[in-house]
């Protein structure tokens, strides 16, 4: 089909609004919707994710990289020991191997389209000693989410 019509904000016809990954990792109100699947001739797919208020995406790194769009909404986005605020139409480059978070920071989910390789290493998740090393910076351990139980001072 060339053509599937948005059908609401951050919604289209013939796109199924999935659970971001398995119940496992790290990430709480994330949904992710694939517009685009890829092909031998564009081998890459293109994904819309959005975060509820509140919610984060998981605290990853792998070898590929992400080209993401913030479309709707306001945010925030660790990428190394860097966090930058988000808006609409912000562009968001993930270099490898390089830990990134992205965070829900108003009362509207955060929406932003991001383009991988179809072909693509699995995300790495920090042990303790690397999210130790990481809660070092204090910017990056304030604004870091696990979804572990918060330590109590
Ligand atoms: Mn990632």
């Amino acid at each position: 089909m060339s053509v599937r019509r948005a059908t609401g904000p951050c919604r289209w016809e013939g796109v199924e609004v999935r659970a971001y990954k398995g119940e496992a990792t790290h990430f709480a109100g994330v949904t992710r919707q694939v517009l685009f699947e890829g092909s031998a001739r564009l081998p890459g797919q293109w994904r819309y994710f959005e975060v509820a208020p509140g919610g984060y995406t998981s605290l990853e790194r792998h070898a590929h990289v992400h080209a993401v769009m913030v479309v709707r909404g306001s945010g925030a986005v660790l990428v190394g020991r860097e966090v930058h605020p988000l808006a609409p139409q912000d562009l968001v480059e993930v270099p490898p191997l390089t830990w990134h978070q992205f965070r829900a920071t108003g009362a509207e989910p955060l929406g932003f389209l991001c383009l991988v390789a179809a072909e693509r290493d699995l995300p790495q998740h920090p042990d303790a000693t690397q999210l130790a090393e990481l809660r070092r910076d204090p910017a990056v351990a304030a604004f870091i989410r696990t979804g572990e139980t918060p330590a109590t001072p």
